[in-house]
């Protein structure tokens, strides 16, 4: 069958085109591949770390200022992994609309999906796929990184739309992975050995910050004593290699 665009010029007169499916609202909502097919971002293990919204993080004086072009909204997921590297997939079909470094999102990965909404993986070590691009769920990405404005080796995992009045709006993405739950587990950051007690760092890139505040650092450990791990990596998980995560 033979589609026409609204927008192009060349349909030509008197061929009608053919009827829409579902109400305005339906479309707008549809979902985001055609194949229905849906899938973590992540080959490997890995955990949800932080939510979308005004979590514990994004209150915090660090987390507002990270936040604070974005209203103090945590404007996505995030997944800490257990591997450094770890290859990043597309959850559902779209079209590549941004490849490569961009501001605080570091190397960005941005799919438009069927339903308009944007699909965005940030702060990635490696990219693997080019502008333009059309990709299928499951399609490698790249790797999970910790470049831009991240503070530790993580994936952020977001939608967006462009606003008509400019700009963005974000929503929750956790709508793409009901089907496909990640486990939710607490974020690690770096301990400075060497003092009485420990100052506790986190990374942004290559800048240091020390955790500001005691909302920080409950979030962190949530008020209970750390343990370290390995590495200078502290964390609660009690076993296994270090997750490494805060936003
Ligand atoms: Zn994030």
């Amino acid at each position: 069958m033979v589609e026409y665009d609204d927008k192009q010029p060349g349909t030509p007169p008197g061929l009608t085109r053919p009827p829409r499916r579902g109400t305005r609202r339906e479309r707008r909502t549809r979902f985001c591949s055609a194949t229905r097919k849906i899938m973590k971002p992540i080959i490997g293990d890995h955990y949800q770390t932080q939510g979308y919204g005004r979590t514990e993080f994004a209150r915090s004086a660090l987390g507002l200022r990270l936040y604070r072009a974005f209203g103090g909204v945590h404007p996505g997921v995030d997944f800490g992994t257990r591997g450094v590297n770890l290859e990043i997939v597309a959850t559902c079909d779209g079209t590549v609309v941004r490849a490569g470094i961009d501001g605080g999102w570091g190397n960005h990965v941005e799919l438009k999906g069927a339903d308009g909404w944007n699909r965005q993986y940030a702060h990635l070590s490696a990219v693997s796929v080019k502008l333009g691009a059309k990709v299928v769920a499951g399609t490698v990405l790249g790797r999970v990184g910790n470049t831009g404005s991240s503070t530790a080796t993580h994936l952020h995992y977001g939608h967006r739309r462009r606003k008509l009045t400019g700009g963005w709006e974000y929503r929750d993405p956790s709508v793409d992975l009901a089907e496909v739950p990640v486990p939710v587990a607490p974020p690690t950051a770096r301990v400075i050995k060497g003092s009485k007690s420990p100052d506790i760092y986190v990374w942004t890139g290559r800048m240091r910050h020390r955790v500001p505040d005691w909302e920080t650092y409950a979030f962190l450990f949530r008020g209970e004593s750390f343990e370290e791990v390995d590495d200078g990596v502290i964390s609660k998980l009690p076993e296994g290699p270090p997750m490494v995560s805060l936003r």
